[in-house]
């Protein structure tokens, strides 16, 4: 079979355990013939990562926390050591306070929405402005998102605010890029139960409703993302940038589910 990622180098970020999107990604990339290096943040997660990277024959592992300028610098020079070029990376991050994903959205802090849309929008613009001086010949960026940005979501609130905020940076960092044959896409996927999941209010209503309601009632999986991200990331999604591609078994694209409705 076809090795997709053969001779391609990819950085990961956002990997926390094997339940995270980065992880179905990271596989489907490894499976491929992609070379891999992974970031983690602080060093709880080093001892979950080091394992998990190595099962994918890497040893490349840096600590990175994307609030802070000096922890994106240090990464990359790190990377640097290792690699003289980057082929694509994927940026599977994102943050808010768990109290303000649940209840409503008009109630969030000052504190609050600042710090979610530093840590879940302007760290993929950071890290797309480091990535893009070794992807010396061309190269894939990838970030993850929510329906929420596009209609209200239950509990998503400031969440939803700053997934809007990172589609719109993908279409601008798309144009910025392209002439530089760097591509930078977005997928929007389904809920699936994390880590980061399962700070969101009802998220097992919310996983219910969605597989009851979606063109294929059922919910997407970790593996399911990671066949897609493996299509924008590689040859196959050559001709695709800027786009948001949806990964949830279609439910975006419902309006009202079809009901045998009562004679009225
Ligand atoms: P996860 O908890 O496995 O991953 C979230 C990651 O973000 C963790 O690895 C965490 O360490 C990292 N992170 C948080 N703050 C950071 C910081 N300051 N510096 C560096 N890393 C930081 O959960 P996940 O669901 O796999 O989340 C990955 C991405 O997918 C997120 O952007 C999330 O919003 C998005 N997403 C998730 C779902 C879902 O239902 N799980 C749906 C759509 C989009």
């Amino acid at each position: 079979s076809t090795k997709l990622l053969e001779g391609k180098r990819g950085l990961i970020m956002g990997l926390a355990n094997d339940k995270s999107i980065a992880w179905g990604i990271a596989q489907h990339c490894a499976a491929h013939g992609a070379e891999l290096a992974f970031s983690y943040q602080g060093e709880a997660l080093k001892k979950r990562v080091e394992p998990l990277a190595a099962s994918l024959g890497s040893d490349i592992v840096l600590e990175c926390d994307v609030s802070a300028e000096a922890s994106l610098d240090a990464l990359f020079d790190g990377l640097a050591k290792r690699w003289d070029r980057l082929d694509f990376i994927v940026h599977a991050i994102g943050f808010s306070d768990k109290e303000q994903l649940r209840g409503r959205y008009v109630d969030t802090t000052r504190d609050n929405f600042a710090m979610t849309m530093d840590i879940s929008v302007f760290s993929f613009t950071a890290v797309v402005q480091r990535a893009a001086r070794m992807m010396t010949e061309g190269g894939s960026a990838l970030t993850l998102t929510y329906y929420g940005a596009e209609r209200v979501m239950p509990h998503y609130n400031v969440m939803g605010v700053a997934k809007a905020a990172l589609e719109a940076s993908v279409r601008y960092l798309a144009e910025d890029l392209g002439k530089d044959g760097i591509r930078v896409n977005a997928i929007s996927a389904g809920p699936i139960k994390t880590l980061a999941a399962s700070g969101i209010g009802d998220f097992r209503y919310i996983m219910k409703w969605n597989e009851l309601n979606s063109p294929l009632r059922r919910n997407v999986s970790q593996d399911e993302v990671g066949k897609s991200a493996l299509y924008l990331l590689s040859d196959l999604g050559s001709g695709v940038t800027g786009e948001v591609h949806h990964v949830d078994a279609g439910y975006h694209v419902v309006g009202m589910k079809a009901v045998d409705a009562p004679d009225i």
